[in-house]
């Protein structure tokens, strides 16, 4: 693609890149990694290239690559585009499934703006083991790729009880049952949406296995003072299908949907 399309974008920087360094102008960063190899042999980016970068806390920066070696290089850091933003605050708490389909669920989901990616096992989950390093990989490419200015935490693998018993009291929990009592879920985020602490409060999502929850399950949650059991409509999804339709539902009444995409010809 070289460097053609890159006038069309306001801020000149076509590629973008997640790291932990601290950015500030000046600071030289270390370009580490897969990130290295994508820059040079995919990308076929040199010294002198422009990259965007961001960390999570110090919003986006423009850099000049200085040096790109066959396994790692640094940049320049040059200035500020874009200052750090609050995001909203959202989990979606998921029981595995299959590694191609997990990989779709870590990156729409990031791509959706979630904050947390929490994989819960319950009696019907068919998977025994999350490659958590697997999903980081996917959320920040999707990251970088979607103008997030954050990755999504990819909290450690429970129990679907023990990450009940633990629940942080004050996050509310949006429970996707396909049958049974459940309040549809627009209806259910536009009563949080008149309540100002509900509103601007912390929020998850729960989706079960291809299996469904156990009707035991289902019993346990209701008993969680902060959970509401939501329904997506008349048709059973597939899990993933389910994870991405209430994420985007959430983001339209309570999330940043609101919010005018910018004007990115300008
Ligand atoms: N119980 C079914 C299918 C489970 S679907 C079976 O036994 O085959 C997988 C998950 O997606 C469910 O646990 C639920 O969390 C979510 N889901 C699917 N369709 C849904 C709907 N219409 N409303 C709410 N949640 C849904």
């Amino acid at each position: 693609m070289g460097n053609e399309g890159e006038a069309e974008i306001p801020t000149g920087v076509v590629t973008r890149l997640f790291l932990d360094a601290a950015l500030a102008a000046d600071a030289v960063v270390p370009l580490t990694g897969e990130r290295v190899h994508y820059l040079r042999n995919v990308l076929r980016r040199a010294s002198g290239d422009r990259v965007g970068l961001f960390n999570g806390r110090d919003g986006e920066w423009t850099a000049r690559i200085d040096r790109l070696g066959k396994a790692e290089g640094t940049a320049v850091v040059e200035r500020q585009i874009r200052p750090q933003t609050p995001e909203p605050d959202l989990w979606l708490v998921f029981a595995p499934i299959k590694k191609a389909r997990i990989d779709f669920v870590a990156e729409k989901a990031t791509e959706l703006g979630v904050s947390a990616l929490w994989p819960v096992f319950t009696r019907y989950t068919s998977v025994t083991r999350v490659n958590t390093d697997r999903s980081r990989a996917n959320a920040v490419e999707a990251a970088e790729q979607t103008e997030r200015l954050s990755v999504p935490r990819i909290l450690q693998p429970a129990k679907l009880q023990a990450a009940m018993a633990a629940w942080p009291g004050e996050r509310r929990l949006l429970v996707c049952a396909e049958s049974g009592a459940a309040q549809p879920i627009a209806q259910a985020l536009e009563e949080a949406a008149r309540d100002a602490t509900a509103a601007q409060g912390a929020w998850a999502i729960l989706v079960g296995p291809e299996g469904g929850f156990a009707p035991a399950e289902l019993d346990a949650l209701r008993k969680v003072a902060t959970v509401t059991r939501v329904g997506l409509g008349p048709r059973v999804l597939r899990a993933d299908t389910a994870a991405l339709a209430a994420l985007a539902c959430w983001q339209a009444i309570l999330g940043d949907g609101s919010l005018r995409p910018p004007d990115r010809a300008a």
